[in-house]
């Protein structure tokens, strides 16, 4: 069996969102399974649109969803292999110049429409006389580049989607190559696709149709055609697909909101997919368990809702050994402290406000009612040493004494030791506090 090789090719002109995480980690969890290399192929010949500040921007999204690459290549510095291929598909007839202006291709589709017919290119182009070339390029034409479609159908098995077919009879030739002589995405993807030893293609099923266009073009230029697979597009609740204009749901915001990698990663992959949205403890055990075959044919929409639960549960069992090193810095690197919180944790960052419950300054909230209750309370503390038990101890005992029960008899402690209405479980909290503080909080 051929050595598996996968590529993540994002374009560098914008922020990546969760919907384009999605292809990302496909092919990460694809690649890992078989023991294959996985390729960055920076898109970015669109050399108007493409900025460093993306490029950098999507190495630290990689980076921060656990990604590393076998290998990096931007399309900007293999021109001349594009020119070569170029040259071929020339060569062979499959690539011809075209010299219609934007304004008279616009008028040839209306006219089309006009006649109730498809706004396909009327390869007018192809019947051009030397002497006809000759003169567009006097007035100072220059040519765009089309490819010529072998007017048959294309099929493919799509490892997700099943057998496919592309009709690209009923598709304009691809223009490949632009009057100023930059390429369009078609051409230089199938050369690198070629080049790099690409033996699967994961990637939205927006591009199903370029599949059919692409195919057409390995065999022109007698690559090895990969396996396809087209993965249906991540939507928000409402159906509509994300966008990289959609700022909310760009991966630096995601983490600069504070959720943890493992989460948005398993939401680009699981939603939409017969797997539920589980807190896998890693990326690579959801990846063990998921095959392409899982995903559904459907759309898979995201919900935000979700993300906030699996992100929550996460870090509900995360063990300490993971959260010590992020609890360092915060100064709050204590494992009772960490699994009496965590529990109440949505983001990491919130370990910081109720750990303020343990540390202090707490301002008690005593009712006048309830001030004779919690005398009595004062007065029965337990004795140290305290442990997981010593709540029920306390709280049985006080049960017994006050009469009082259920709320009327939490609640006014919670009050007191914590200042606020809700909080940890006071259970886990007290052993914490200890008894000198817990004394030093009731009135
Ligand atoms: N740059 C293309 C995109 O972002 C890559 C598509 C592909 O995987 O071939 O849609």
């Amino acid at each position: 069996m051929t050595d598996t090789v996968v590529r993540y090719a994002p374009s560098p002109t914008g922020r990546l969102h969760l919907g384009n995480a999605r292809p990302m980690l496909l092919n990460w969890l694809f690649a890992k399974a078989r023991s294959g290399r996985y390729i960055l192929r920076l898109d970015d010949t669109d050399v108007a649109r493409s900025t460093e500040e993306a490029a950098l921007g999507i190495l630290a999204d990689l980076a921060w969803l656990g990604i590393v690459p076998d290998a990096k290549v931007r399309q900007s510095d293999r021109t001349a292999l594009y020119d070569a291929a170029r040259d071929r598909l020339i060569a062979a007839g499959r690539l011809y110049p075209a010299y219609e202006t934007e304004d008279e291709l616009d008028r040839k589709r209306a006219r089309a429409r006009a006649l109730g017919k498809p706004p396909i290119y009327d390869r007018s182009a192809l019947a051009l006389t030397e002497a006809q070339k000759a003169a567009f390029e006097a007035e100072g034409r220059k040519p765009h580049w089309r490819f010529r479609l072998d007017g048959k159908p294309v099929h493919f098995d799509d490892m997700i989607k099943g057998p496919q077919t592309v009709n690209t009879t009923s598709m304009s030739d691809p223009v490949l190559v632009r009057a100023d002589g930059t390429y369009l995405y078609t051409l230089p993807s199938v050369v690198d696709d070629i080049d790099l030893g690409i033996t699967h293609v994961i990637r939205g099923e927006d591009h199903v149709s370029n599949t059919g266009t692409q195919i057409e073009i390995f065999e022109a230029l007698g690559g090895p055609v990969p396996l396809f697979a087209h993965h249906n597009l991540l939507t928000g609740a409402d159906g509509e697909g994300f966008s990289k204009r959609l700022g909310s749901l760009s991966l630096s915001d995601l983490r600069e909101a504070g959720y943890e990698p493992l989460a948005v990663a398993l939401m680009a992959v699981l939603t939409g997919t017969s797997l539920p949205v589980e807190p896998f403890p890693d990326l690579l055990a959801a990846g063990q368990a998921l095959d392409l075959s899982m995903i559904s044919h459907g759309p898979a929409r995201f919900d935000p809702a979700e993300l906030d639960t699996l992100n929550a549960r996460i870090l509900h069992a995360m063990q300490y050994e993971e959260a010590a090193p992020r609890l360092a810095p915060l100064g709050l690197a204590s494992e009772p402290l960490w699994l009496a919180l965590r529990e109440n944790l949505t983001k990491f960052n919130d370990i910081k406000d109720l750990a303020a419950l343990v540390n202090g300054p707490v301002e008690p909230i005593v009712a006048d009612e309830d001030r004779d209750f919690l005398a009595v309370a004062r007065d029965m503390l337990p004795l140290e040493p305290w442990d997981a038990g010593t709540w029920a101890l306390w709280t049985t005992g006080l049960k017994e004494k006050t009469g009082r029960k259920g709320k009327a008899l939490f609640h006014p402690l919670r009050l007191a030791l914590t200042g606020r209405e809700q909080g940890p479980e006071l259970k886990s909290l007290l052993p914490l506090l200890g008894r000198t503080e817990c004394l030093a909080r009731l009135p």
